[in-house]
């Protein structure tokens, strides 16, 4: 099998040329935040002919789009809200995703609705579901069925039986960190510059008028300047500061609202289906993650720092009380494998509780060369970076192609099916189970056959990592290689997920993912043993975190590690 990623290879010579390139160029465009948003942006403006550069000062997706439920869905909650107008988006772009941009990444996955109430209940959620079908438009997935209490017994004997009978419906649900890397891979095959590890610390104004970015580059502690025609916000919970930074009279702030989830592994759930659990104040959903149960999540507003949030004891008390509720076999703290906290980015309203505020984005231009994008969810991203690059591009003093995303393939989605069946055959020879085979397709898709041509020439990373099982050793070689990874925090926490679902958090499996990143970036044994002593250090702090009853006490500790990319800078001084 044979691939060419070309441009969108993230290797460190990749990262050296393109430092190089942009103090050089004079962009039409360039993005700020490497989250779903901002990556989105970058693809949406290079495929209209645009020349564009994207930075991220941490990782891909180092902020919100790696802490997100992972739901691709229409949001039943906004049917209760009457927002037709947002779930009906919602949906559209959930089928664009299962049927053609990324149907690798994007999978249906099926819920249970459980009912304790008699006829009304039963028609009231029936009705919306057939709504949220109607809106979603037909074929994407299958539509919503009514269970008796005997079906429900059968598909999931693991839910109480005071229910009087329950629905069933599909959703789909999303890697976000792995979908987030790869738009900003396709991206880069479209002409963008794309740059990780690199802090926007100032912007550049002539005469009022923005015309770049000052960057501190985290990995080589150094500053440099890029000049843009346009420059865009898409920072998320941190868009303030950068609109801080451009001044003017912005009319739309950001309040971030913290979300936990929590893992547990599936056989502590006796079920074959995905839940909808109404919570005291929310819903929650109980969802299959590969081995584990992925569940949440919470929704609380929050005051603390914003680069690491950190989930209490209240926090995953709020989570075991609420799906207890529902559950034969009640879950304890032993019990989880992981958890996991995320910061929402939700547009500054009047209303009292964060739940309230919109998830609908808001886009303004208070300053001439600069945008700012801020709310909105997961799901909708290619519509905000649409309206955000509609917006910037008036900016420009020449005519600008209308977005086309919608026809755009991410990378891993383009020759998927012949890439499935060439990976079934060369797979197998490797000695690859199918399971294991199906993984990797779902996990890379079309992308599988760089990994496939690294085992050829490596049979040795054909094998499993120790303590993580489920990942194979080609997979932190090729983060390395291709996917942009500079530390051995960003292979464990976000290019595979090692860190919340392996039952040691990663400790074990460090050691060895370290020595395979090694060489492919130019690390010598006392850089090894220094990213492995940070992960283990920032493992015990978030798990010390999740002991402290409250957010400032538990920040307080998990704090106390700083971030990895900061490393660079303490040692140069
Ligand atoms: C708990 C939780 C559950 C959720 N569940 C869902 C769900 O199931 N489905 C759904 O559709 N949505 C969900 N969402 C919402 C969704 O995750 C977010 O709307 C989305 O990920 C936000 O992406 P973003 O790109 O705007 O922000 P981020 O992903 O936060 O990206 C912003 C980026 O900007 C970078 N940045 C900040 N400052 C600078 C700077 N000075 N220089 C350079 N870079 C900078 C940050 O490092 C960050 O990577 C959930 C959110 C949370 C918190």
């Amino acid at each position: 099998m044979t691939t060419s990623t070309g441009t969108a290879t993230l290797s460190l010579q990749a990262r050296a040329e393109t430092i190089d390139r942009m103090a050089r160029s004079d962009y039409d465009v360039l993005v700020i935040g490497g989250g779903v948003t901002g990556a989105g942006a970058a693809l949406d403006a290079a495929s209209r002919g645009l020349s564009v550069a994207l930075v991220e000062m941490r990782d891909w997706a180092a902020g919100t789009s790696s802490r997100s439920g992972k739901l691709i869905h229409g949001g039943l909650r906004y049917l209760e809200q009457f927002n037709f107008r947002l779930v009906r988006e919602a949906l559209h772009e959930r089928s664009l995703m299962l049927e053609k941009l990324c149907p690798h990444l994007v999978k249906p996955i099926q819920f249970v609705y459980p009912l304790r109430h008699r006829v009304w209940e039963r028609a009231y959620v029936g009705a919306g579901l057939l709504l949220y079908d109607t809106l979603g438009g037909a074929g994407a997935v299958p539509r919503h069925r009514h269970l008796t209490r005997r079906a429900v017994r059968s598909l999931s004997p693991g839910i109480k039986l005071d229910l009087v009978g329950a629905l069933t419906f599909y959703d789909a649900q999303v890697d976000d960190s792995r979908h987030t890397l790869e738009l900003v891979r396709t991206a880069a095959s479209r002409g963008a510059d794309v740059l990780s590890a690199v802090k926007v610390v100032g912007l550049v104004k002539q005469h009022g008028v923005v015309t770049g970015v000052r960057l501190h580059d985290l990995e080589a502690d150094r500053a440099f300047e890029v000049t843009a025609r346009q420059v865009i916000n898409a920072t998320g919970v941190w868009s303030d500061q950068i609109q801080a930074m451009a001044g003017g009279r912005p009319m739309f702030h950001v309040q971030a609202s913290k979300g936990v989830h929590i893992l547990v592994p599936r056989t502590k759930i006796d079920s074959a289906v995905s839940m909808f659990v109404r919570a005291e104040d929310s819903v929650l959903f109980v969802r299959t993650w590969g081995r584990h149960w992925l569940i949440g999540t919470t929704d609380t507003a929050w005051d603390e720092g914003l680069d690491h949030p950190a989930a209490t004891s209240a926090d995953v008390d709020y989570l075991l009380r609420n799906l207890n509720r529902v559950l034969e076999v009640e879950l304890t703290r032993d019990d989880i494998a992981g958890v996991f906290a995320g910061l929402r980015p939700l547009v500054k309203g009047s209303a009292g509780t964060t739940s309230k505020l919109s998830r609908e984005h808001a886009v303004e231009s208070p300053v001439p060369g600069f945008t700012s994008i801020v709310g909105g969810k997961y799901t909708t991203y290619r519509v905000m970076a649409k309206d955000v690059v509609d917006r910037a591009v008036k900016g420009l003093d020449r005519p600008v192609a209308p977005s086309d995303t919608e026809n755009i393939p991410l990378l891993g989605a383009v020759g998927l099916e012949n890439a499935r069946q060439s990976f079934s055959r060369s797979g197998a020879a490797r000695g690859l189970t199918q399971p294991q085979i199906e993984r990797l397709l779902g996990r890379y898709g079309s992308l599988v056959a760089d990994l496939d041509d690294l085992m050829a020439r490596r049979p040795d990373l054909a094998k499993p990592i120790g303590g993580a099982a489920d990942y194979l050793r080609v997979e932190p070689v090729y983060a390395a290689t291709h996917e942009g990874a500079l530390h051995l925090d960003d292979v464990l926490t976000r290019r595979t997920h090692i860190a919340i679902e392996a039952e040691d958090h990663g400790r074990t499996a460090a050691a060895e993912v370290a020595a395979l990143m090694a060489p492919e970036l130019g690390w010598d044994e006392s850089r090894v043993a220094e990213e492995v002593a940070h992960y283990r250090a920032r493992a015990e702090a978030e798990l010390a975190a999740q002991q402290m009853p409250d957010d400032e006490s538990a920040m307080r500790v998990r704090n106390a590690v700083r971030d990895v990319r900061l490393m660079v800078a303490d040692r140069s001084q």
